[in-house]
């Protein structure tokens, strides 16, 4: 069959995106499988493709964290190629397709993996700019990876224009984006309280086709409640997606880390009769 880099023997097609190909490969030298992710040859002579491929390696390489997929190797042989850890399993978009309605507990400790994953990316200065349930891959005993550091920046690199903004899915878009502000930790935020909002319900909180349409949703369309969708969402947890989901970046969790307390104490019974949080 097809080897990349010499060494990696190509077994499988597992998924794509719009800038990759990624296969399920053999290391023929460490005998053991990896996920080889190949730039598309038709973007090969773009060199911010290129540039951006390389950076996505960079950025991930610099982590290491049980619940970020791991780098293993990266070169330009027959193709760009980035060569990582292989997750047996599917995407979390998968998962809530075929699983919907999951479990407030499921749903509690697949968020906390996730959140944990980001959180310890912005730790190291790297803002992840394309959080979706397609980027966040899920095993059979429910273990969670987040991929795709694709567009990922270092935070002090400078202001990202509207072009690169909307080059994410425009259902994770934050409202400060969608005005062609700059990715932020608080827009990764933003896309996490999607995520949440779509385990919790099965659906997006501003479904669309057209972009354009979704992003002015996320600007002035209220946000749905959970709880209007399903009855059995503790107030506590309904309160966090609301928090996340704050047009407002002011009014919006400020770390992963608070996001992540607040869902760690929610079934406290303590937090039994918490009201519905109302913003601004
Ligand atoms: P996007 O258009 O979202 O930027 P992309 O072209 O950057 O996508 P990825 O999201 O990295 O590509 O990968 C495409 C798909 O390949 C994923 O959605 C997933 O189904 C599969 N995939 C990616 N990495 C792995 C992995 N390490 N193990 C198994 N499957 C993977
Ligand atoms: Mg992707
Ligand atoms: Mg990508």
């Amino acid at each position: 069959g097809k080897r990349v880099g010499g060494r990696y023997q190509i077994l499988s097609r597992l998924g794509e995106g719009g800038m990759a190909i990624v296969y399920k490969a053999k290391d023929l030298i460490l005998d053991r499988l990896v996920a080889v992710k190949t730039l598309r040859q038709e973007l090969a002579d773009d060199e911010e493709f290129v540039r951006r491929f390389r950076r996505e390696a960079e950025s991930v390489a610099s982590l290491s964290h049980p619940n970020i997929v791991a780098i293993y190797d990266i070169g330009e042989e027959d193709c760009y190629y980035i060569v990582m850890e292989y997750i047996e399993g599917m995407t979390l978009k998968e998962f809530i397709k075929d699983y919907s309605p999951i479990a407030i507990n499921e749903t509690i400790h697949i968020m906390k993996q996730i959140l944990q994953a980001i959180a310890h990316a912005h730790d190291h200065g790297i803002v992840h700019r394309d959080i979706k349930p397609q980027n966040i891959l899920i095993n059979e005993s429910e273990q969670v990876k987040v991929t795709d550091f694709g567009i990922a920046l270092a935070v002090s690199s400078a202001t990202i224009t509207y072009t690169h903004s909307i080059m994410g899915s425009a259902h994770y878009l934050s409202p400060e984006q969608a005005k062609g502000g700059k990715a932020t930790i608080k827009s990764d935020i933003y896309a996490l309280g999607i995520v949440m909002f779509e385990l919790l319900t099965g659906k997006l909180p501003f479904p669309g086709t057209s972009p354009v349409s979704v992003a002015l949703k996320h600007l002035s369309s209220p946000m749905p409640f959970p709880r209007d969708f399903r009855n059995d969402i503790p107030q506590s947890i309904e309160n966090i997606v609301i928090r996340a989901l704050a047009k407002d970046p002011a009014e919006r969790y400020e770390y992963v880390t608070e996001m992540y307390d607040d869902l760690n104490t929610a079934l406290d019974p303590e937090r039994a009769n918490e009201k519905r949080l109302i913003l601004n």
